[in-house]
């Protein structure tokens, strides 16, 4: 089990001053747009997720909220610290908050429950929300003719707003194809909403100020993420000693402040091979859009440098480099340098024919390479023969349980339990180098055990936990996380290879911020095998037969990945 960002703030009531978004739209109705500040929680209005597609529904006689969806009803009660998730309980980080006519639920439980991904800016006191998923699936066809009708509103308002506004907007409709885009690519479940929220946002406001704004967020979300991120996990991020601590949550603003301070120095694209150089380490976020096709990089807390604008005569807006090469995959590199408020820079890379790419970062450096598009229904680009690394992750170690199990058995003898058997199958393949993080009940940080990936070059990282959850006993199944989007279809294959081999409820393939995850270069891939919390699972998980058909699932599936037969 690997504990969930907390993100808090000082403990003051913004009530007035502080502002959601929800997938980069500033939502706007009263009840909508307010936030609550309680015990250092930042609390936001439940009724956000009609907006995602959920019901919701207000008793007021049993001062209770329902919330519905095809897949899952919540309930819960004002003044109780646990709702009820189906057939879970799920503990609050603060209890349901009524004030007024709206009900507040803390940030946390909108990113466990929702599938969103929470930000709070400390410094401007905004709440961001970005779903990854919403309450119904859609077609992904709705979304193939997303960017055309962003294009034809993105002009008809533009007009309105002036000269400079051209260029933001389109910054604003790449926004929204990115989201839409990626779906069509299959790498995520479907966002339905996203494309109609962003467009009211678009043709509403109507003024080249806000326009901005929108256009700042929609990239700012994927910003934020990362601002997110740093300050939830800066014990171990780059920003030393803060911790995931109350009582230094002003070190979000500090760290976000910091963050945007990241300059790029160069962009440059030859041989197929983006290379943009920061003076500063930065993890982007990257996605392809199809129709026109074209790939995405956001990079969070980001400008660009003087010397950079000056000897590329970078101009507020959409600037680009026109790519003159004979076999190129690229046609040109655009990049938009958004106002002072924003903090996110995207450069997009419009594709002259389909491919595949592949994106490493090193130390100030970040590197996309594109390669032939492989046929439809082929999962990883690399068709070589050569060998392949796999790095093999068994969770905690030495005085790190993970979680221990009903009967008093610990996650990290299963973890190393499985990853040895894991190695063991892995070793009779010809074409894969097996590598663990641990062989025995040693800890190895976080980081290190990206490290270890990233400094072996290897092709897969592969996380072995099992789950818990405190006080629920019923909770059970099989879940995987990953954190790129390079690593979903490693995920995708990890999960189908799991679920058939422990016929274990199917919890699904999960985006999550995990540290191992963000900080491995390379396709990764979290395991939840199941819960040890449930004394069914438990004995299961620690039988021998259970084990060998999971690490055969865990085999087969790293081997289907690679197209080794
Ligand atoms: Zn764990």
């Amino acid at each position: 089990m690997i504990v969930l960002l907390l993100i808090s703030a000082n403990s003051q009531a913004y009530a007035n001053s502080a502002s959601i978004f929800l997938n980069g739209t500033q939502l706007s109705a009263a009840n909508l747009s307010q936030v609550e500040i309680v015990n250092n929680k930042v609390m936001v209005p439940i009724r956000v997720v009609e907006e995602l597609g959920y019901s919701v529904d207000w008793s007021k006689a049993e001062q209770t909220v329902t919330i519905q969806s095809k897949q899952k009803t919540i309930t819960m009660t004002v003044n109780e610290s646990s709702a009820q998730v189906d057939d879970r309980v799920v503990m609050l980080s603060s209890s349901l908050l009524l004030k007024g006519n709206t009900s507040f639920v803390p940030l946390r439980f909108m990113s466990e429950e929702f599938g969103l991904e929470v930000n709070w800016d400390n410094r401007i006191k905004t709440v961001y929300l970005t779903s990854n998923e919403t309450a119904d699936t859609q077609d992904s066809l709705e979304f193939l003719e997303e960017p055309k009708a962003e294009v034809g509103k993105s002009a008809g308002a533009g007009t309105a707003a002036g000269a400079t506004t051209g260029s933001p907007r389109t910054g604003a409709g790449t926004a929204a194809g990115a989201t839409t885009g990626s779906m069509s690519t299959g790498t995520t479940t479907g966002t339905g909403t996203t494309g109609s929220t962003r467009t009211d946002t678009t043709t509403g406001t109507g003024i080249t100020g806000s326009m901005s704004t929108g256009t700042t967020t929609g990239t700012g979300t994927t910003g934020s993420m990362s601002t997110g991120t740093t300050t939830g996990t800066s014990t171990t991020g780059s920003i030393s000693g803060t911790g995931a601590n109350p009582a230094t949550a002003a070190s979000g603003a500090d760290a976000a402040s910091t963050l945007t301070n990241r300059r790029i120095e160069d962009i440059h694209f030859t041989d197929n091979r983006l290379t943009i150089t920061m003076d500063q380490t930065v993890q982007p976020k990257v996605f392809a859009i199809s129709q026109p096709d074209r790939i995405v990089l956001d990079l969070p807390g980001t400008a660009l440098s003087d010397a950079f604008s000056v000897k590329n005569s970078a101009e507020a807006g959409v600037n680009q480099i026109e790519v003159e090469e004979e076999y190129s995959f690229a046609s040109k590199v655009r990049y938009s340098l958004f106002d002072s408020k924003s903090s996110t820079i995207r450069i997009v890379l419009d594709l002259s024919a389909q491919a595949d790419y592949r994106m490493s970062t090193g130390e100030s450096i970040i590197v996309l390479e594109l390669s032939e598009k492989t046929v439809a229904g082929a999962i990883h680009p690399d068709t070589d023969n050569a060998r392949k690394i796999v790095v093999i992750d068994a969770g905690h170690g030495d005085q790190d349980n993970g979680t221990t199990g009903v009967s008093g058995r610990v996650e990290k003898d299963f973890n190393l339990t499985m990853a040895l058997k894991v190695e063991e199958l892995l070793k009779q393949e010809p074409m894969i180098d097996v590598v663990l993080t641990r062989y025995d009940d040693t800890y190895v940080t976080r980081p290190d055990r990206a490290k270890l990936a990233n400094d072996l070059q290897a092709d897969a990282f592969i996380s072995i936990h099992a789950n818990s959850v405190l006080n629920i006993p019923t909770a059970s199944g099989t879940e995987t996380y990953y954190y790129s989007d390079i690593s979903k279809p490693l995920a995708d294959m990890m999960h189908k290879h799991l679920i058939q081999a422990t016929q274990l409820r199917d919890r699904k393939v999960k985006y999550n911020n995990y540290e191992v995850l963000r900080r491995s270069n390379m396709p990764a891939a979290l395991l939840e095998v199941g819960f040890l919390s449930n004394a069914e699972e438990e004995a299961l998980l620690f039988t021998e037969d259970f084990q060998d058909r999971v690490a055969q699932g865990i085999a087969d599936a790293i081997k289907e990945y690679f197209g080794i037969v």
